[in-house]
């Protein structure tokens, strides 16, 4: 006997649960999700630790967007808190401010100074390139080598794997650099956090379905398929593994998370570091581009502005992708994208499968770009555009 829907969903990540949400309630479609984690909400999945401390499982998810109708969709599902997302990078024995601003420089020439200032010094360091091909040039051309070399190039090494050189320019280039004060790490108008959590945000989803949506974790879609009928599959897993690695294994760069955390005993002796009460470093992100094997610490709870006496820190250490690993990168760099074009050749030729999100498209692709994406995937293939 076999289960019938008009929808196979796989993968409960910001794609899946945006189609199936729209599916369900605008559509009253009847669909499925198959989950193959233990959990909803992909990347993107918050949860409260054992030490009380709410935290973001698969690295810092920083929720930010230049459009005003994706924030108005998932305003249906979740209040805001608003965050000026502020890091520091930290190399050489001590903390910049980061990105590269007004402050960084006063810091780099040990003393106060003037955007014009600014200006002028960064005329003077810039390479002339007209058109930065790759993510060495997009930043030399805009700061030059002194400030590449001690906030980009290590870090990007350890990040990737890769020389910045043989990186495409969107991945160092979607840093700001700017001459005024304007700390904040994102270029985005609306930059905030889901009031009560992605994980709260995304089950009020799944309610907003009601029967209509079935959700089975735990499971790999391809255990479950012999069992399904369906319309139409919507896949949100990674696009070389849908087609069992025909041409070869895409290039993946994985993470590993190390967790600490500290009572508000334990964090007395930071306060000197921090700058405040509970709290075990001065910013929600600490940037490492040099000596340390990590890339980055965070610590969310400077941004969720939970008010708890515990905190939790995570280090971010790169690693390679394999058996056993998450592909929590796509690589953007042009042997990738060619490899990618075959699988995508192939894809289009794949009749009533939808290929949605960041690794069903192998995409560097923000939380609200992926929205956008699932979005307009729902009107294309209900043939409602809008
Ligand atoms: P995913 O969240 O990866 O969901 C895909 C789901 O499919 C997964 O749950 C997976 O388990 C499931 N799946 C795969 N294969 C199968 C299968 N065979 N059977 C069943 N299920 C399957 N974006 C931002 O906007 N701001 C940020 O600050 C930010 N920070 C990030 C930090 C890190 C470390 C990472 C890795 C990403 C970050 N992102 C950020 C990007 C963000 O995570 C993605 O844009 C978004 O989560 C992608 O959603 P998705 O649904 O496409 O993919
Ligand atoms: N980057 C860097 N130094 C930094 C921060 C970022 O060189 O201090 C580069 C690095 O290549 C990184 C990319 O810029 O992968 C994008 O950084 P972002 O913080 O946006 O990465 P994500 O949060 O997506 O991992």
């Amino acid at each position: 006997m076999s289960w019938k829907f008009d929808y196979l969903i796989v993968g409960a990540g910001f794609a899946g649960l945006t189609a199936a949400e729209r599916l369900c309630t605008q559509f009253g479609k009847r669909c499925l999700i198959v989950e193959k984690r233990n959990h909803i909400g992909g990347n993107a999945y918050d949860c409260y630790d054992d030490h009380g401390v709410l935290i973001h499982n698969y690295g810092p998810h920083y929720f930010r967007t230049n459009s005003p109708r994706i924030k108005e969709y998932l305003s249906q599902f979740t209040e805001w808190h608003p965050v000026d997302y502020a890091i520091l990078s930290y190399t050489e024995g001590r903390f910049w401010n980061f990105p590269i601003n007004l402050n960084t420089f006063e810091q780099i020439i040990g003393r106060e100074s003037t955007s014009e200032e600014m200006e002028k010094w960064l005329e003077e360091h810039r390479v002339t390139i007209n058109n930065p091909k790759n993510s060495e040039e997009v930043i030399i051309s805009q700061v030059g080598w002194e400030l590449y070399e001690k906030f980009f190039k290590g870090y990007t090494l350890k990040q990737w794997k890769r020389h910045p050189k043989d990186l495409d320019a969107s991945v160092c280039g979607r840093i700001p650099i700017r001459t005024n004060r304007d700390d904040r790490y994102l270029k985005e108008d609306f930059q905030a956090l889901p009031k009560a959590g992605y994980t709260r945000m995304f089950e009020r989803m799944i309610d907003a379905c009601g029967d209509k949506l079935h959700l089975l974790l735990k499971t790999n879609y391809r255990d479950v398929m012999p069992h399904l009928e369906f319309d139409h599959m919507i896949y949100t897993g990674p696009i070389d593994e849908y087609f069992d690695d025909c041409y070869g294994q895409l290039p993946y760069r994985s993470l590993r998370f190390e967790n600490e955390s500290f009572t508000p005993e334990e964090l007395v002796e930071r306060e000197t570091i921090s700058g405040k009460p509970g709290f075990w470093q001065p910013a929600m992100q600490v940037n490492y581009p040099n000596e340390e094997e990590f890339t980055r610490i965070v610590e969310v709870k400077h941004a969720t502005g939970q008010l708890c006496g515990n905190t939790t820190i995570v280090r971010e250490y790169p690693d390679d992708f394999g058996p056993g690993k998450e592909a929590y990168y796509p690589i953007p760099a042009p042997d990738a994208a060619a490899l990618y074009k075959r699988y995508k050749e192939k894809a289009d030729g794949e009749s009533g499968v939808s290929f949605i999100g960041r690794l069903a498209t192998y995409r560097y692709y923000n939380m609200d770009q992926v929205v956008g994406m699932a979005l307009a995937e729902v009107s294309k293939i209900t043939g409602t555009y809008d």
